[in-house]
């Protein structure tokens, strides 16, 4: 069942036309189906038997509150990755029992505030941030549950900003350090040693660097419980990839990922901890955008939208290909044409599709960018002064606003003019 489907020649967010939402909220804005997180939500967290799991959203994916407070009412578990992220699941409802802190870079606040949460795991990358976390804890009077994030050093991942496990990343502690360092952790009286953490990459579309991936775990937390540590949880991180539409590469359904997850951890007695972003929250959204000019004239044709790159990061950092398609379905006898997609930003790589034929469109026109759910509006920024893009959730017929666009004097609020005088 889609939730993102032409009615009556019209693309539709569930019930709602999107051309109603254009008209009373203007664009760009994103659009999310409530029923299409669920949906997912509800396939990925359906799909592991009778293991004992965690699934923790991926927040960065796409923390808007609503969203969090939608898959929170599922029994969402959340990824934070900031202490501004804990602060958001925790407003949307998501138990401290049930996060989980990831990221290279904590700081002590950071690291006090998640204690103070009561949070399930802190997911640890180096040695000196677990001596830091040890100190908070024993200033706290408290213990810090631990996996340590271990590298791997296994290939995965479509694109080289979204590849996290091989040994030359910035991520996790090295696989030939990993039992020194839990032998280190055993010592220190803040720590309670718990798991083990990896997270090997981004958009993966193929199950054989997971099945690697666990492999590898598998053995360690053998070795490591031989070696006295209580193993009792494995996080095997996000990165199941999803089909943008731009070739045959379709990524594992679920089901199989669950049945592979199942098959290889099943009789080790842990609790499997899960972190997806994309495959929850990719295709629940898509950002709608106006055409403003069709430029012709030289060699090449360029639709230029109203969306800019710091409304979707995405085709400028990661080359990304998102489909695009006119809100009104074409006539059967409209000719097709070739464009160059291109926002209004002053930076050439403001470009979201080169050579893209799709059916002509003219001003006023609006189109979709599809996928756009997960790493989409997360990103997004206020570069050129253009105000941060406002998001927007439906449900059936229904839709609310879940983040306003700001007016310029709010854009501006947290600015000041310097005054020299006194
Ligand atoms: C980004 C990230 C995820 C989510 O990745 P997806 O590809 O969106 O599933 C999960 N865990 C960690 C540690 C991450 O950095």
């Amino acid at each position: 069942m889609r939730h993102f489907d032409h009615r009556d020649g019209e693309l539709h967010a569930e019930d709602v036309p999107l051309s109603r939402i254009a008209a009373e909220v203007g664009t760009p804005v994103y659009v999310y189906s409530s029923a299409t997180l669920e949906r997912h939500y509800r396939v990925f967290a359906d799909s592991f038997g009778g293991l004992d799991t965690l699934v923790a959203y991926s927040v960065k994916a796409n923390s808007n509150i609503a969203v969090l407070q939608t898959l929170a009412r599922l029994g969402a578990g959340a990824d934070v990755v900031s202490g501004g992220e804990l602060a958001r699941a925790l407003i949307a409802g998501i138990p401290g029992e049930r996060i989980v802190f990831s990221g290279v870079g904590k700081t002590r606040d950071e690291m006090s505030a998640a204690l103070e949460a009561d949070i399930h795991v802190f997911n640890v990358e180096s040695l000196p941030e677990l001596r830091v976390l040890d100190d908070v804890a024993q200033s706290m009077g408290r213990r810090a549950p631990v996996a340590f994030r271990v590298n791997p050093d296994v290939s995965a991942g479509g694109h080289e900003k979204i590849s996290t496990g091989k040994k030359e990343n910035k991520f996790g502690i090295a696989w030939d350090r990993a039992e020194s360092a839990y032998a280190e952790a055993a010592c220190l009286p803040g720590i309670e040693v718990v798991g083990v953490d990896v997270h090997i990459g981004s958009q993966i579309d193929d199950l054989a660097p997971f099945e690697a991936a666990i492999r590898k775990v598998r053995g360690l937390i053998e070795r490591l419980r031989t070696q006295g540590h209580d193993i009792r949880l494995f996080d095997i991180g996000g990165g199941l990839g999803i089909h943008y539409g731009d070739d045959n590469r379709m990524p594992p359904p679920p089901s199989d990922y669950g049945q592979l997850v199942r098959r290889l951890t099943a009789d080790l007695g842990v609790q499997m901890v899960f972190e997806p972003g994309r495959m929850i929250a990719g295709n629940s959204g898509v950002l709608l955008t106006e055409v403003l000019y069709v430029k012709g004239g030289g060699d090449r044709e360029f639709l230029i939208v109203d969306a800019a790159m710091n409304d979707l990061l995405r085709p400028a950092l990661y080359d990304a290909w998102h489909a695009v398609e006119p809100v009104r379905l074409p006539e059967p006898d409209q000719a097709s044409a070739t464009y160059d997609i291109v926002g209004p930003i002053c930076e050439s790589g403001d470009t979201f599709a080169k050579d893209r034929m799709m059916p002509a469109v003219r001003a006023g026109d609006l189109v979709v960018f599809h996928s756009a759910g997960a790493y989409g509006a997360a990103q997004s920024s206020q570069y050129n002064t253009r105000p941060l893009v406002p998001e927007v959730m439906v449900r059936g017929g229904q839709y609310r606003l879940i983040r306003k666009r700001p007016s310029v004097e709010e854009m501006l609020e947290r600015e000041r003019l310097v005054d020299w005088s006194n």
